[in-house]
């Protein structure tokens, strides 16, 4: 395997709600486990809806979880040229157009030379894709898309392994398509399993307290919080579920135990790890 190293990559577009803490949890356990590195990139690309109060709230949740970086955190918004010699290699390979959007203003689109194949996922194997649209890798106000700087970043900063939720599996058909146009390495991919709430939809603002300020402001510990969020798509191999902090899920923490199957966020499981 090449150097481990993951990141977590936040848009700073609202606060950090619980399945970016699960993402963040399970590429600090698995960059630990691995004796890797875990960078923290902010992906602020969305000027209009990017701010920096959001990014400060993000910090300090992320802090007062405990999870710390080994690098970052970066910004997209002040690595500008680092895209342009992507941009650059696909336009003279002839994949890149431009195109007026709704706006009138111009954006580039990246046309894929080809629209479908398959990806390796750590826990649901090949995973396939087809017919990829062309899709913009620069917006008319000049900023990089996200699925084009999250390749380029991810290349640049050699991320071996991208740890995210599957709610990104569309995106990474388009940016393994990027990859191979480009030329780059592909990162191995693991796309965590959904979060469900009490009533067996997608954990939401909808079933109240979904971020993790909430839970602080209620004055949960973050210990419990942690041992919540490591039971969300992860199992012990001796089956046990307490764990009185991150140290010990350093410990104990094994990749081969993750799964892709759904999980339920449960506020009385949360309560018992808190009552502790
Ligand atoms: N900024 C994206 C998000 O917050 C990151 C996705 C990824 O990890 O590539 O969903």
């Amino acid at each position: 395997m090449a150097e481990p190293k993951t990141r977590f990559a936040p848009s700073p577009t609202g606060m950090l709600h619980l399945g970016g803490a699960r993402t963040a949890l399970f590429n600090f356990l698995f960059a630990k486990y691995h004796g890797g590195g875990l960078l923290l990139r902010i992906e602020d690309t969305d000027r209009s809806r990017s701010t920096r109060d959001f990014e400060a709230a993000l910090l300090e949740d992320l802090e007062w979880l405990g999870l710390s970086f080994d690098e970052g955190p970066y910004r997209q918004s002040e690595r500008g040229e680092s895209y342009e010699e992507g941009i650059e290699n696909l336009t003279q390979a002839g994949l890149t157009y431009e195109s007026a959007d709704q706006d009138g203003r111009r954006a580039l689109y990246f046309r894929p030379p080809d629209r479908s194949g398959t990806f390796r996922d750590a826990l649901r194997g090949e995973v396939p894709f087809s017919r990829v649209e062309d899709f913009v890798i620069r917006k008319s106000d000049g900023t990089p898309s996200y699925n084009f700087a999250a390749v380029v970043d991810d290349a640049n900063m050699n991320i071996s392994h991208v740890i995210r939720g599957e709610e990104h599996l569309p995106n990474t058909g388009r940016q393994v398509l990027l990859y191979r146009a480009l030329g780059l390495a592909e990162p191995g991919f693991v796309h965590l399993g959904v979060i469900l709430g009490p009533d067996g939809k997608k954990l939401s603002k909808r079933h109240g307290a979904a971020s993790v300020a909430d839970y602080r402001q209620e004055g949960y510990l973050p210990e419990a919080l942690i041992n919540h969020l490591a039971l969300l798509g992860w199992t012990h191999p001796a089956g046990k579920e307490d764990f009185a902090d991150l140290d010990e899920l350093v410990r104990e923490w094994d990749p081969s135990r993750l799964g892709a199957s759904p999980s339920t966020f449960d506020i009385d499981r949360l309560l018992f790890f808190d009552a502790r």
